[in-house]
């Protein structure tokens, strides 16, 4: 709903002209304090570049990119007009929404502006208005149409009962956007209206979005009672949007002609019979959106003009949403898909004028709609159609003999090697189905193929972590939900390849629209899997690889690409694409198989056998290279490896530095099936469980049960050793699904750790109870994370020792994570009340140096051990010490080689590290000598740069 008060809309103005209009609303924004006096030339050039007119009597005049930073604060003011004002072009305005918007801000506004405006003419009525409040109810009045298409409709679906059916048929509507939270547990709880013919009706006003209306029908016949179930309507009510349809299914009900739904075979006979909007048969294309704002007032215009020009109907939708098609004439259906750069638009156009139409928008779309436009990045222009590598790019061309590539190190070790380069072959499949039935068996037999596949590559793993991401795959194949979303695109005639990977496609893509590094390395996942079942339906077979050890080189390595290779015969990969954290790279880690990704698409374009050279730590390729190179390599190899090996026969042992110091060595993991293996690797504590994954493994905030097995399991497998649990950290750049938040323009400095979860003491607290009950007087150590206030840590703590008089604890210390400057800065003032400090470095180091950790290119430079980021490091340790507190680092700065003589020199009690790196963090302190490292640290802290101080420990190692 638009956030719009009475108290923003003034009532009964007049103006002479456009001009005087304008003016007055600048003058509302100004006195309210959104903009500067500047911002009205914004607005004059706006209307001079093109009319604001909305249609149905409204203008919504705002600025110019060039006057953005003029807005201070978003939001809107109206100004009615009763006698109108000529707004150019023949147009009458009698409101005027002045908009102030920094950015993108303003398409979400008019989006919700345009939605509530529905099809029917307001100008009269906003001229009449009397008051604002009749204004208000006017723009938010209009009743939103009931959605009733295709996608609502699954016809035999798998169901036991009419329950099952009826949360199939939730949904639908929840996919469709039409529901969201509650809406399904309430509609179960309905009672059913039975219609006659087998026909139901259920309906619920609970967690309804927009209204809706979907219908299911059983694959096998149902009975409630003593009555047969043949279908299902369920209803999302809001309004009375649902009355017409209703009404046409009482008139076919009476008329004895039920059996129209309850046998139909395809969703379009069900929406003709009732009369819907039909799944329209006409040519289509989709197009890229590139422009920078998305579809906004004025290339909408110039396509809604364009449209119009055609004397017949276009539509179009957003081939990514779950929105239906829209008419491409109007302007305020076309602002309200609210597309962004980079969606795709799909355009439908009436046979009549296809051929002329289409391309004519294609060319006005591609073209920038009277804007100028950046080119979009390739994968985005490709990604609505699956593309086989292209390694023939006329510009990219192979690595020349004795070149050195530099990628990203993705696993340790040295190998060289024949290059094997793996093509991903095209594959070729129709979009349309030979019949339901045949097309389901076929994906079937697929799905069970593959999963048996799969089952084989699980009993093949000896790592733990590999197992279970092939766990997470069969899981993958085996989700009732997926399995359901593309049975709903068989019914629609799809084939048995397109409905799958169609609906891989999306459910990946919704994963990596949530700007999140974990779950977008489950949408690789996802891909992988999907990849595997649709080359099986395309009857394409895994090529052969070589029988002598070789270097792997493809596009992007999917897990079950590495894990089904044979570790003798691959001695090395190397990826075009991908990132270190990508799961591949996590399996190649633990294969122990030496990888670097990201080397670029010119590998792809390397003859087969071509000899390869590759460096795990450094990052670095080499293309034939020369004897010399190879000798130098094979001998680091060698030395690398010995330590290694040295270092993992004594990794069950303390690490205490040459003259006796000691300093822990601990874990850092993201689920409890991690601990066990960490243990075995050495690990003398969990360092930090980022529980994150406990809560994004759940559609739903896990309860207190499901949490407390969950932190059970690493008690138990610590065998009383001491954990530390960091407390949910979510928000901003890590969203959970089912944890709506505002989008903010500044993500990192937004709601997010505990900023956001004491906006949700309820989440908070089962998580701390679940974690009380789980210890049982084990070892447990709770902290905070992104504390940059006193207050936040007090009002935590309070939370805690409430509960802990219920539940009461004999080894329990809480604690803080310092990942904020201002947190080290106050360390002073906080030691005195936490038990510990744990040093987040990844985000103290971007907020330190006000760089994005993510950024693609300046994250490079974000590097732990800048002096400032080692002073702070100092600070909070000194502080920590003086009040007899602990400190450890837990950020990816602890198993930095270079990092953990500065660190230990710097008084860090305690090493949190990635199970991996455990034996050589402990082989590294065991190297060392405590008071040389104080000198060492407190030379690095006056150095000018993160560059000087590697250098400074390089050069002593
Ligand atoms: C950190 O910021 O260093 C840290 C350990 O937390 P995360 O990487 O999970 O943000
Ligand atoms: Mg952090």
């Amino acid at each position: 709903m638009l956030e719009l008060h009475p108290s923003q809309i003034q009532m009964g103005r007049e103006a002479v002209d456009k001009q005087q209009a304008l003016a007055l609303l600048a003058e509302n924004l100004v006195a309210d304090g959104l903009v500067a006096a500047g911002y009205l030339d914004g607005m004059q050039a706006r209307e001079r570049q093109g009319s604001t007119y909305l249609g149905q009597g409204i203008a919504i005049p705002h600025g110019t990119p060039e006057t953005r930073d003029q807005v201070f604060e978003t939001g809107m003011r109206l100004i009615q007009f009763p006698e109108g004002v000529d707004w150019g072009e023949g147009q009458r305005v009698y409101l005027a929404i002045a908009i102030a918007a920094r950015s993108d801000e303003h398409l979400h506004l008019l989006q919700l502006l345009t939605r509530a405006l529905g099809e029917g003419d307001l100008s009269q009525a906003l001229r009449e208005a009397v008051d604002a409040e009749a204004i208000l109810a006017l723009l938010q009045g209009a009743a939103p149409e009931l959605a009733l298409d295709a996608q609502l409709v699954n016809l035999s679906v798998q169901a036991d009962d009419l329950d099952e059916l009826t949360w199939q048929g939730a949904r639908l509507l929840k996919k469709a956007g039409c529901a969201g939270a509650g809406y399904a547990a309430n509609l179960v709880q309905a009672e059913p209206l039975p219609l006659g013919n087998g026909l139901w009706w259920l309906s619920s006003e609970q967690g309804v979005e927009r209204p809706g209306l979907a219908f299911v029908t059983p694959a096998q016949p149902l009975q409630r009672g003593d009555q047969p179930v043949a279908g299902l309507f369920c209803l999302a009510c809001l309004g009375e949007g649902h009355r017409q349809v209703l009404e046409r299914l009482c008139d076919l009900l009476i008329a004895g002609q039920g059996d129209m739904l309850t046998q139909a075979t395809t969703s379009r006979s069900v929406l003709e019979a009732l009369g819907a909007e039909l799944p329209a048969d006409w040519p289509s294309l989709r197009i890229t959106l590139a422009n920078a704002h998305g579809l906004h007032a004025r290339p909408a215009k110039t396509l809604s003009e364009i449209a119009q020009g055609f004397d017949g109907e276009v539509r179009v939708r957003l081939a990514d949403g779950a929105e239906t098609t829209v008419s491409a004439k109007s302007l305020s259906k076309l602002l309200a898909l609210g597309a962004r750069r980079g969606q795709v638009l799909e355009f439908s156009a009436d046979p009549a004028i296809a051929e002329q139409a289409l391309p004519a928008i294609e060319a006005a779309v591609r073209a920038g709609l009277g804007e100028d436009v950046e080119p979009l990045p390739e994968q985005v222009e490709n990604a609505a159609e699956p593309v086989a590598e292209s390694p023939t790019k006329e510009t990219v061309v192979a690595p020349v003999a004795g070149s050195r590539v530099h990628a990203v190190a993705a696993s340790p070790g040295i190998a060289s090697g024949p290059a094997f380069v793996r093509r991903m072959p095209k594959l070729d499949y129709p979009e349309l189905g030979e019949g339901v039935a045949a097309e389901r068996q076929r994906l079937n037999e697929a799905l069970q193929h593959i999963d048996g596949e799969i089952q084989r590559l699980v009993e093949r793993s000896e790592e733990a972590s590999i197992r279970e991401i092939f766990v997470t795959h069969q899981a993958m194949l085996r989700d009732p939900a997926l399995r359901e979303d593309v049975d709903a695109r068989l019914a629609n005639g799809a084939s048995a390849q397109a409905a799958w990977i169609g609906e891989i496609e999306a459910a990946a893509a919704q994963q990596e629209s949530l700007h999140d590094a974990l779950l977008a390395e489950r949408a690789a996942d996802l891909r992988d899997v999907g990849r595997r079942v649709l080359a099986h339906l395309c009857g394409v077979e895994a090529p052969q690889e070589p029988v002598e050890p070789y270097i792997l080189v493809m596009g992007e390595v999917g897990p079950s690409d590495v894990a089904s290779l044979d570790r003798q015969r691959v001695a090395g990969i190397v990826t075009a694409r991908g990132g270190a954290t990508a799961h591949s790279a996590i399996i190649a880690r633990a294969l122990g198989i030496p990888c670097v990704v990201g080397a670029g698409e010119s590998l792809l374009l390397l003859e087969q056998s071509t000899a390869l050279l590759l460096d795990g730590d450094r990052g670095q390729l080499w293309v034939q290279p020369d004897q010399a190179t190879l000798d130098q390599a094979e001998r680091e190899r060698q030395a690398s490896e010995q330590r290694r090996e040295r270092a993992h026969g004594e990794r069950l042992q303390p690490a205490h530095t040459r003259d006796g110091h000691a300093v822990e060595v601990a874990v850092n993991i993201g689920a409890s099936g991690e601990a066990a293996g960490a243990v075995e690797l050495g690990a003398e504590a969990v360092g930090l469980l980022r529980t994150e994954l406990v809560f994004m493994n759940h559609g739903q905030a896990p309860d207190v049960a499901t949490q407390e097995a969950e932190y059970r399991r690493v008690f138990d497998a610590l065998q009383g050793r001491p954990l530390v649990v960091r407390t949910l950290d979510v928000g901003g750049d890590k969203p959970l699904p089912y944890w709506p938040m505002p989008e903010e323009e500044n993500p990192f400095l937004g709601v997010r750790g505990i900023r956001l979860i004491l906006q949700r003491p309820d989440i908070m607290e089962t998580q701390l109870r679940a974690l009380l009950q789980a210890a049982e007087g084990r070892p447990l150590r709770i902290m905070f994370p992104m504390v940059g206030q006193v207050e936040e840590w007090r009002t935590a703590r309070e939370m805690v020792d409430k509960l802990r008089q219920e539940i009461p604890l004999s080894d329990l210390q809480l604690g803080i994570m310092i990942e904020v400057p201002s947190a080290a800065l106050l360390a002073p003032v906080l030691a005195r009340e936490v038990d510990f400090f744990s040093i987040g470095t990844n985000d103290l180091t971007q907020y330190t140096l006000a760089i994005d950790r993510g950024h693609p290119t300046l994250s490079a430079q974000a590097d732990g051990l800048h002096p400032s980021v080692l002073r702070l490091i100092g600070m909070t340790v000194e502080a920590a010490h003086a009040e007899g507190k602990w400190v450890g680092v837990c950020g990816e700065l602890a198993a930095d080689m270079l990092a953990v003589p500065l660190l230990v020199g710097l008084g860090v009690d305690e090493l949190s590290v990635a199970a991996r790196s455990i034996p050589l963090v402990k082989a590294r302190v065991r190297e060392l000598d405590l008071q040389h490292c104080q000198a060492q640290a407190r030379q690095a802290l006056l150095l000018p740069s993160a560059t000087a101080v590697r250098a400074l420990v390089e050069e002593a190692k």
